[in-house]
Formats: structure tokens, C-alpha cells, sequence
């Protein structure tokens, strides 16, 4: 039997909050309640987003709740061959072209805004430019409607040309799209399950199509509902959610638990965070996870 891969891919933007434990303990039960692997990706791709130091902290913050992940840490800033080798495919399959339009003239077009930001409307679809100084997009065009079953949410599909257009794979800065280095990433790795939070769940369609584009496996997926602060609003390093204190790891893995919906006994207050996690692992029951609204607030990785 081929054992689970699973992974935790936090962008270094920021220190870990209570919305990002969740998803590494989800992520972390999930497999090893299997005895699979679990890796960790440190998702520095986006380079001017990376703050100083934030990769460190994460390493050391989930080292003190407990986490421990198998194999070297993954990089994105160690793998940008890998990035380019497949968006060359994707040009030699005539999937993909270069777009000199920049947001200001798509902002001046009035382009409407779809689920993840302006839908472009193909602009620069058959003009054959050169790559120099532009974006390059993936022709959505044969795309149709792409659906996946989520372990949480059912069945979720999008209609990508029509909800979110042809999107960026290589911004015209030559920084490598979110999309393609978690596709390319996931495959290499031979990650076989995905746990995240609800606000990739559109996303996952531009992943399903490129990895039918590229010939890839496409992992399982389970989005978790997102953590909201007391206003409602999804806890993020962007709207500036506290950094998770280490010194209340149990109390913290507890109460990750619980918005997970895992029936936690009463007795388990007073565990270390070591046997906690060990507990959550052997008790794991991801059919007990309430989806929450579906992903209101989006994260926005297409531009
Ligand atoms: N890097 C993303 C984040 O920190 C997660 C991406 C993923 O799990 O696919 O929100």
C-alpha cells in the first residue's frame, strides 16, 4: 500500500496565526492518522511578499506546538527551473501566450470583477507577442466547467473563462504565479492530499485545470472553514492577525481542535502539546468538520 503525502505550505509573509495552525494541524492529523508523510513547503515565491525572518519563526513556532515534518523543507525560491520547465510546456502546447496588458489598462477597460479579481477578457489571446516584458496567461478558452469533490464542501465547479478568465502564470517581473509553483510543487513532491482553508476552494479549479493541462495526478482535497476574527473577517497575515504564542501551545492546539469539530474530552486540558497532537492524530475524524460559508473572502492569487 502507498502511504498518504501530505503537506503545510505557509507564505512567509508573516508570523503563524490561529487561521494558519488550523490548517497545519488538519493537514498534520489527516496524514499521519494514516502513518503518511508530511512535508513542508515554505511558499517564498512571490519574493518582494517574504518578510525577513517570517520562514525562520514558522520553522521554530511549529517545532514548539509538537510538528514534525519529514524530509528537508521545500523552498519555492529553490525551484524556479521547475517553475519555468513546465510553463514551457505549457507554451509549447499553445496553452499559454504572453499579455501586455498591465492593471491599469485593464482598470481603464472597466473588465469586469469575477470571484478572483478582474476576468480578463483575452485581450492578448492571439497577438503572438514576444515573452519580453510581459505576463504570460493561461488560455482558459477550452477550460469548460472544472468540478472536484471537496472532503468538506461536496462538490464545488467553476465555469474558469466565464468566473475568472485566462490568469497569470509568470507576472511580466518574471515572478512565477502562486498557481503554477503549487501545481508543479504538489506533483513533484507526490502529494496525494491537500487540507487548506476555504479560501483556496475557487482556486482549486485553476490547480484541477493546470494539472490536466500538464499531465499531472490530481491530489484529494479538503478546504476547512476559515477562522474569522470577532468582526467577521477571515483571520490573515494581510488584515494583521496576532502571531500565535507558542506559550499557550496546548490551549491553542485545543481550541484548533475544537473549531475543527473534533469531540475533545474534557481530560485532555492539562496534556503537553506533544500528546495532544498525538492524541489529534488518533482520534482524527475529518467527517466531524463543519464547512463554514464558503469562502467568503478569497484569497486573490491571480494577478
Ligand atoms: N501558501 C498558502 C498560504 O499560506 C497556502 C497554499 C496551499 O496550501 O496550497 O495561504
Amino acid at each position: 500500500m502507498t502511504l498518504p503525502i501530505g503537506r503545510f505550505a505557509p507564505t512567509p509573509s508573516g508570523a503563524l496565526h490561529f487561521g494558519s495552525l488550523v490548517a497545519a494541524l488538519a493537514s498534520y492529523c489527516d496524514v499521519r492518522s494514516q502513518r503518511g508523510h508530511w512535508l513542508l513547503r515554505i511558499e517564498d515565491v512571490d519574493t518582494p511578499r517574504v518578510v525577513a525572518g517570517a520562514s525562520d519563526q514558522i520553522l521554530r513556532d511549529l517545532e514548539a506546538f509538537g510538528f514534525e515534518w519529514d524530509g528537508p523543507v521545500l523552498y519555492q525560491s529553490d525551484c524556479f527551473e521547475h517553475y519555468q520547465y513546465y510553463l514551457e510546456q505549457l507554451l509549447r502546447q499553445g496553452d499559454c501566450y504572453a499579455c501586455q496588458c498591465s492593471r491599469k489598462t485593464l482598470r481603464e477597460q472597466s473588465v469586469p470583477s469575477g470571484l478572483l479579481g478582474q476576468i480578463y477578457p483575452g485581450n492578448c489571446r492571439h497577438k503572438a507577442l514576444a515573452e519580453r516584458g510581459c505576463s504570460l496567461r493561461l488560455n482558459t478558452a477550452a477550460a469548460g466547467e472544472i468540478g472536484f469533490h471537496d472532503r468538506v464542501y461536496g462538490y464545488f465547479s467553476l465555469r474558469l473563462e466565464e468566473s475568472v478568465g485566462d490568469f497569470v502564470l509568470r507576472r511580466s517581473d518574471d515572478i512565477f504565479a502562486y498557481h503554477l509553483a503549487v501545481v508543479v510543487d504538489d506533483e513533484l513532491q507526490g502529494v496525494t492530499q491537500i487540507v487548506r482553508g476555504a479560501d483556496l476552494l475557487e482556486n482549486t479549479c485553476l490547480h484541477l485545470y493546470l494539472q490536466q493541462r500538464l499531465g499531472f495526478a490530481t491530489p484529494s482535497y479538503l478546504h476547512l472553514p476559515l477562522v474569522n476574527n470577532p468582526d467577521g473577517i477571515k483571520l490573515s497575515k494581510q488584515t494583521g492577525a496576532n502571531p500565535v504564542d507558542h506559550r499557550n501551545a496546548s490551549q491553542l492546539l485545543l481550541a484548533a481542535l475544537r473549531h475543527l469539530g473534533q469531540a475533545v474530552p474534557a481530560e485532555l486540558e492539562i496534556d503537553s502539546p506533544a500528546s495532544l497532537l498525538q492524541w489529534s492524530c488518533d482520534h482524527w475524524d475529518p467527517s466531524r468538520i463543519t464547512p463554514g460559508p464558503a469562502a467568503p473572502g478569497t484569497q486573490n492569487f491571480t494577478g
